[in-house]
């Protein structure tokens, strides 16, 4: 998922909850009440990409952008420097990782610009849904003045696959997207599209999970955590744009099994039944963990691999079944 947060303190909370370290808020308003831009942080899962829009003197700058660290959560630990939020009695914060400053920052006020059609069009349509799937957006709509700035208030907004694509000209569902913003030079354009690509990653990855209810698929194989599971290619990511994102593409493996796979030590047949190496590796660790299961067929999740990518895999490792 793609996250915006809203920032002028350049504090930023002081030592240990610094901008580009930290997304931080208060759990509750002063007055006791839910405020949707900070509870919004306990929603922030691991891996998932922040992108910071940074107030500078007087204008609104896209910043960069970092990687969670891990799921958001509640603590009663303070920023030295809470400013006007020293009331709280406790934080929502969420861990940061990996901060990439873009190398031209990108000024609001031309996205509002440049994209301001579209921008309403996106608020307008947003406004019209149901109180219960309508999302937050960080802009509003300034009826008075006919045009749009930031929502008084709004710190971390979630930013969809639609509203990043109107916003800097990239589509974050994996698809190649050509429409660029003028205002986005080459190099930041780049890291846009690095950025593009890890999302596409998380995504695939989280859905792979999901097909395989969160558990290793390798016959037998225990491990259900998700700090040990990953949504493994069948086809790697570089070989065929095609297949990226197709859950059918992947496998739930966890950190062992998915190293095996991915050197070549198995593989599966049309019958997703595990297939060996042919040139089967007389150690230890190959004989008790991978030697027994051959013939067995894997946990299947409601979408079955794709035999087009299996055989590609056991073509590629030499495999013959
Ligand atoms: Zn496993």
């Amino acid at each position: 998922m793609l996250w915006l947060e809203l920032t002028k303190d350049p504090r930023h909370g002081g030592l240990g909850w610094e901008f580009g370290k930290c997304l931080w808020s208060p759990t509750l308003k002063k007055n006791g009440g839910q405020w949707p831009y900070w509870s919004s942080l306990v929603s922030v899962k691991e891996g998932d990409c922040v992108i910071h829009l940074k107030k500078e003197t007087h204008d609104w700058y896209f910043a960069g952008y970092s990687i969670a660290l891990a799921d958001g959560f509640t603590t009663s630990e303070r920023p030295p420097e809470p400013r006007e939020n020293g009331f709280a009695i406790e934080f929502n914060r969420v861990d940061l990782k990996d901060y990439q400053p873009f190398p031209n920052p990108i000024p609001l006020k031309s996205v509002f610009q440049e994209k301001d059609q579209q921008l309403r069009e996106y608020f307008q349509t947003n406004k019209a849904k149901r109180k219960n799937i309508r999302k937050n957006l960080f802009y509003d709509e300034i009826e008075i003045y006919d045009r749009l700035q930031c929502h008084n208030g709004a710190y971390l907004t979630e930013v969809d696959e639609q509203l990043a694509s109107i916003l800097f000209g990239v589509d974050f569902s994996g698809r190649i997207n050509d429409g660029k913003l003028p205002i986005i030079d080459a190099k930041t354009g780049e890291i846009l599209r690095t950025l593009k690509t890890r999302i596409g990653q998380k995504e695939f990855s989280d859905n792979v999970r999901n097909n395989y209810n969160h558990t290793c698929c390798f016959p037998d194989c225990v491990v259900s955590d998700d700090k040990f599971l990953v949504g493994a290619h069948i086809i790697r990511w570089t070989d065929s744009p095609e297949f990226r994102g197709n859950i059918s593409n992947g496998l739930c493996l966890c950190l062992m099994h998915d190293k095996a796979f991915e050197i070549g030590l198995f593989s599966l047949d049309d019958n997703f039944r595990i297939v060996a190496t042919n040139a089967m590796p007389a150690n230890e660790w190959f004989t008790f963990n991978i030697r027994p299961y051959i013939g067995k067929q894997i946990r299947l999740g409601a979408r079955t691999p794709l035999l087009e990518a299996l055989k590609h895999h056991r073509v590629r490792h030499k495999i013959v079944t």
